[in-house]
């Protein structure tokens, strides 16, 4: 078809792409539209417009999956359909968006996309001829020939039967009847197609036929398939005895998208099978109560009012919430005992603590004490134990993560009269798990945060002390839910930063960091057959020795715990997987010369990968890349005015590295780096300290002893700054830090010496330790041949660190 003669639609269009229907020409379609582009459409164009070429607009059907949409315009379906906007309408809620009412008039392809931005603005071409209906549709038609002619009158014909199978009775029906016989049998297609029950895939063939002839073609079978469907209906409406003579149920007849009947014993249906649901779900009498009332009104309602969907979905939560629903207890110590050893190596403490805490359980039957709290470094396996205690308990598990939560609401829910109200983290975790038994890892209980919207701690509190808990209310539900039987477990980095009320129901167990050597059993126990397995590898296919796990550990990860390890050697499960499906080899360095031989004559990209596939140095560093950490402990200790002092942090223990160096000016301190109060105070305190001293250490301003003088101020200053209160922990995580990082020696204060007995007794054989409890042992412990001056020491003229 042309568009010569008849209305011109302009050749500019602002485009309305919509994932929501396909629009034809003939029929009205009401639109919500709430991207960025379609927003900016209608507040810069169509409200802004006065003139009636200011309504019209294109809609182009997005065949793209909604949930890959993107900001980038995807590639335009190439027809679209000119519509004229009749009506506009704003609305905030559930979020700001327009409903458009528009009315199709003709296709149109694009020939040119003119803009992207604010909205899209197109060149277009306008594909069917647009006349303003006068003649009666019946002249028209005998005016066609052949084919079309025929194809014409067999749709006009079928629209009649359909017509004549349902109720006139019904006003859509005879609008229907009215539509037929006033309107040009060439618009037939595109109007049938929109009212019958088609799918957006039908009609989107519908608007893609531009030929007349073709769009006849496609329309008449869904025509006559809708025909089919309501004969059917009819004879099973026989077969019972209220026999009707015609269809009234038109529900398979829409108009303008709105359905003219809904189904409205299958609504009947769905509220009575909610109300079944809410009597069979057990709940407390006050939960039924609400329940029941909740229901009534949903009965009232009619389904387009927003409110419905509000009480639907209240509903549908009080009946999943596991009310009295629960799994049985099965502890049995022994096998709870096996099954932490099983799980995780090494942190007998902790395990030991779960174990008694365990069987206090068993034998008082009762959860009432104090929260379990594992403080530790990220990776050491606080969740991983927690998870073990739940299988242990036979109990459901579920993790709920409070970092950064700062609103009460999230703990404990929005009230509903809130728009896009929700139940709080813990009823949701309920409905999650469906028992009211489960084991609930609070993660990162440190990390909660605070805001106007309330203290989300203070509502942490309600949920964990067991007098207040058998009735949690959460704001969502507005009837209480009893949390009594639920087994909280708390985790965190540090203790620093838990709310003391909270803090304050636990019971803290320390979680420190690993060893190398407990890192490289724990990689080869657990972390390296479970990241097989979750490759789908095999130790068959793919092997690790141990000296490459040292090297992951030492030159590619420095953590406390094992997190980064685990990534790593998920990394290189998955390039081995990649070697295993694509037949590859790996490495050559484990092949013998006779296979290396054997696969050239084969040629190599065919050969099968020689299995195991060992990860040896060349492949870890083919894998991960160049090495991320070397030891770098002795080179810059040779430095002069360099010390290592350890310091911790709620990730573990970390080395750092303390340079002092003497500048010209007035004596002034300047200090670098990012200290907090109490390290700028131990680096003003050891100059003080120096200078009261000078004269005793021999320390005059000339130019070999103010070199002496800096060494001197990085030692005093480590030293002062490890002296003072240690974190609970703190010495063990540092120490191991000190011997991750290659120290050899390490000084501590004296009344610290106790902790040492915590720690394995590599790192206690590798590491020479030096207790002290004054300065002048400090300065002695630092240096080849002690210091110049202090008590135990003899002069030495080239003082070199010894650390
Ligand atoms: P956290 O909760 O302390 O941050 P995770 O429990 O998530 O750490 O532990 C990270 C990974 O390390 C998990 O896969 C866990 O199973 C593993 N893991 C940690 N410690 C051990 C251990 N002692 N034995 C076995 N696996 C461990």
């Amino acid at each position: 078809m042309t568009s010569a003669g008849g209305i011109q639609i302009p050749s500019r269009l602002p485009l309305l792409l919509t994932h929501e229907g396909v629009l034809l020409p003939g029929s009205t379609v009401r639109f919500s539209v709430d991207s960025p582009r379609n927003m900016h459409l209608v507040s810069q164009r169509l409200l802004k417009g006065t003139s009636l070429k200011s309504t019209i607009i294109g809609v182009i059907p997005n065949t793209r999956d909604p949930e890959h949409d993107t900001d980038d315009l995807p590639a335009l379906h190439k027809i679209g359909t000119a519509g004229i906007a009749v009506q506009v309408v704003g609305s905030n809620w559930p979020k700001p968006h327009y409903t458009l009412l528009i009315t199709g008039l003709c296709r149109f392809s694009v020939s040119s996309l003119l803009k992207e931005r604010p909205f899209i603005l197109a060149e277009v071409e306008q594909l069917d001829k647009l006349e303003q209906y006068t003649t009666p549709a019946t002249n028209d038609a005998s005016a066609e020939d052949g084919e079309l002619g025929e194809l014409s009158q067999k749709f006009y014909q079928a629209a009649v039967q359909l017509l004549g199978m349902l109720d006139m009775s019904v006003p859509v029906v005879a609008k229907f009847r009215r539509l037929l016989d006033s309107l040009p049998r060439e618009t037939l297609p595109d109007v049938v197609a929109s009212m019958i029950r088609t799918s957006n895939k039908e009609k989107l063939q519908v608007l893609d036929a531009v030929s007349l002839e073709e769009r006849f073609k496609k329309a008449l079978p869904m025509l006559t398939r809708q025909i089919e469907g309501l004969k059917l209906l009819q004879r099973t409406r026989k077969m019972s005895p209220d026999n009707e003579k015609r269809v009234t149920d038109v529900s398979c007849f829409r108009l303008n998208h709105i359905y003219i009947r809904e189904d409205e014993d299958d609504d009947g249906d769905d509220t009575a099978a909610l109300e079944r649901k809410v009597h069979g779900a057990n709940m407390p009498e006050a939960a039924l109560r609400v329940c029941l009332k909740e229901l009534k009104r949903l009965k009232k309602m009619p389904q387009s009012m927003p409110e419905y969907a509000l009480t639907r979905n209240y509903l549908d939560l009080m009946v999943e919430l596991p009310w009295s629903k629960s799994t049985k207890d099965c502890l049995d110590i022994r096998a709870a005992r096996t099954l932490l050893d099983n799980d995780h190596y090494a942190m007998d403490k902790l395990k030991r603590r779960v174990l008694e805490y365990l069987a206090v359980r068993q034998l008082k039957t009762s959860l009432k004490g104090p929260i379990l709290c594992f403080v530790g470094p990220p990776g050491v396996g606080k969740t991983s134990v927690g998870r073990s205690i739940a299988r242990t308990l036979g109990r459901e598990f579920h993790r709920i993560a409070l970092g950064g939560v700062c609103d009460q609401s999230d703990i404990r829910g929005h009230r509903r009269t809130y728009v896009g109200s929700m139940p709080g983290r813990i009823i949701n975790g309920l409905k999650t798990v469906g028992v009211n038994n489960p084991v609930f890892l609070l993660d990162e209980v440190d990390k909660l945060g605070k805001s106007l919207q309330g203290d989300p701690a203070a509502a942490l509190l309600e949920v964990l002390d067991p007098e207040q808990n058998h009735s949690f209310t959460d704001h969502y539900l507005n009837v209480a839910f009893d949390l009594s039987q639920v087994l909280f477990i708390a985790t965190a980095n540090t203790t620093a930063s838990i709310p003391p009320a909270l803090l304050d129901r636990m019971e803290v167990l320390q979680v420190p960091g690993y060893t190398q050597e407990e890192k490289v059993e724990i990689a080869h126990r657990h972390l390296i057959p479970n990241q097989l397995e979750q490759h789908g590898l095999t130790p068959q296919q793919l092997h690790i020795p141990q000296d490459s796990t040292q090297d992951i550990i030492s030159r590619y990860t420095r953590e406390a715990g094992v997190r980064s390890l685990e990534r790593k050697i998920g990394a290189i499960c998955r390039a081995v997987a990649v070697k295993v499906a694509e037949g590859h080899r790996l490495t050559k360095t484990e092949t013998s010369t006779e296979t290396q031989q054997q696969q050239q004559q084969m040629g190599d990209k065919a050969a099968p990968p020689e299995m195991p596939i060992v990860i040896d140095h060349i492949a870890l560093k083919d894998i991960l890349g160049p090495p991320l950490f070397e030891m770098e402990v002795s080179e810059r200790l040779t430095l002069p005015g360099v010390a290592v002092g350890l310091a911790w942090t709620p990730l573990g223990g970390e080395i750092m590295f303390v340079e002092a160096s003497r500048m010209e000016g007035e004596g002034q301190l300047t200090l670098t780096g990012q200290l907090g109060d109490v390290m700028k105070e131990s680096a003003h305190l050891a100059i003080s300290w120096l200078r009261a001293n000078a004269k005793t250490y021999q320390l005059t301003n000339s130019e070999s002893t103010s070199r002496c003088a800096c060494i001197f101020i990085v030692c005093l200053f480590c030293f002062i700054g490890s002296v003072r209160p240690p974190q609970v922990g703190g010495i063990k995580d540092k120490v191991l830090a000190a011997h991750r990082a290659g120290v050899k020696r390490v000084i501590l204060p004296k009344r610290n010496e106790k902790d040492l007995e915590e720690l394995p007794a590599n790192v206690l054989a590798d590491l020479d330790f030096v207790t002290a409890s004054n300065l002048d042992e400090v300065l002695n412990a630092s240096f080849d041949g002690g210091f110049p001056g202090t008590s135990s020491s003899r002069s030495h003229p080239q003082l070199s660190s010894k650390l």
